[in-house]
């Protein structure tokens, strides 16, 4: 597989955000990785997903930055990129939790190793799904207890149900482990004196002991969704199928997460009910863009743009315009001239070509096809 996907955190005071987003974000668009970051005040959390040597030189580039030099990877190999586009953002939170915690008093750590022989040799501990109910639903630990929320800022409250364990070795987890590290504080705080949290998260534990104590498949925000690990737990809603594929309802005053498999997305159109089959207002799949061409010069006069043609390129479609200060705008291509100043029909990869424009363009600018 040639593509990594990568996840990372580390709560630390970061001093200056922005110099940190800036340099990341530099680093990432010229190597063509995608995902999503947060910086903060609070630290970074980040999963990107990449060709692998340009994953490995981001790794690179965040060892070298003096905070994050003991900053550790969960990896996966995986076929093609797993996020569609680019996002850091500088956040109060890197995980949102409503509540204020003391870091300092998070958890014991557990070694998946640890873990499975507390498993093995049958030792007693409760073990609490710290994630979201619909990410349990599809997979979790054996014998997990889930906590009944649909976002992490419910935890502190739904914490409540757990007094009854309070005494008791309980351990935490979620998918990579930056979630329990507030779980697991907040609990200290509330009086649990011995609590512990899975070090890595199920992403470490699945990588070094698969097979063993995990069930189903795992939730992960990004593209895929639902990583098929092991059987599924969960059925299509339609068909009753084991399958533990998440969609959104694609009727908009729904937008249900639910399971749904292949055949049953394409008979229902992603939607949850007949209901929702019939609704009026139904969510456009989402466009993909391919460059076909970047601008080399506009000449507003004659109100025309002279590009170099990276794919083939016809007369009568409509392209879409945008660069970094040109806001996207679709264009229709009624005229193509080559580079001899004579109309063609259609233009390949290598030519040079003008053709016209309703809005002013830039340099650099990218010519896409949606599909
Ligand atoms: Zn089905
Ligand atoms: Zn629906």
């Amino acid at each position: 597989m040639e593509y990594l996907t990568i996840s990372f955190y580390k709560y630390t005071a970061i001093q200056n955000p922005q110099v940190v987003e800036h340099a990341l974000r530099h680093h990432c668009i010229a190597n063509s990785i995608s995902g999503r970051i947060l910086l903060g005040s609070e630290g970074i959390n980040g999963a990107v997903s990449g060709k692998k040597e340009d994953v490995q030189q981001l790794k690179a580039e965040l060892l070298s930055i003096p905070l994050f030099s003991d900053l550790t990877f969960r990896e996966q190999e995986v076929t093609s990129s797993t996020y569609h586009k680019l996002v850091i953002r500088i956040r109060d939170e890197i995980v949102r939790f409503g509540s204020p915690v003391d870091l300092t008093k998070r958890g014991k750590y557990v070694s998946p190793q640890e873990l499975k022989q507390w498993y093995d040799k049958k030792e007693e501990f409760i073990i609490v799904d710290a994630r979201n109910r619909y990410e349990f639903d599809v997979g979790r630990f054996k014998n997990a207890i889930p906590m009944d929320i649909q976002n992490f800022r419910e935890f502190p409250q739904e914490a409540e149900t757990l007094k009854q364990y309070q005494n008791k070795k309980i351990v935490l987890y979620c998918t990579g482990g930056i979630r329990c590290e507030k779980a697991t504080a907040y609990l200290t705080q509330q009086g649990f004196p011995n609590v512990y949290h899975v070090q890595g998260g199920i992403i470490n534990y699945v990588n070094e002991l698969p097979n063993t104590y995990w069930e189903g498949g795992l939730f992960v925000f990004d593209d895929r969704l639902v990583l098929d690990l092991g059987e599924p737990l969960t059925n299509c809603q339609h068909c009753e199928e084991k399958n533990s594929q998440y969609i959104n309802c694609h009727n908009l005053d729904c937008d249900k997460l639910f399971i749904c498999c292949d055949d049953c997305q394409k008979t229902m159109k992603k939607t949850c009910s007949q209901k929702c089959f019939e609704a009026p207002q139904q969510r456009e799949e989402k466009k993909r863009y391919e460059t076909i061409g970047i601008i080399e010069n506009y000449y507003p006069k004659a109100k025309t743009a002279l590009i170099n043609v990276k794919k083939p390129l016809c007369r009568n479609t409509t392209i879409t315009i945008a660069g970094k200060t040109t806001p996207p705008f679709n264009q229709e291509i009624n005229q193509i001239r080559n580079n001899r100043n004579e109309d063609t029909d259609s233009a390949s990869a290598g030519e040079i070509i003008t053709i016209s424009v309703n809005q002013k363009v830039r340099r650099h600018d990218k010519i896409m096809l949606s599909y």
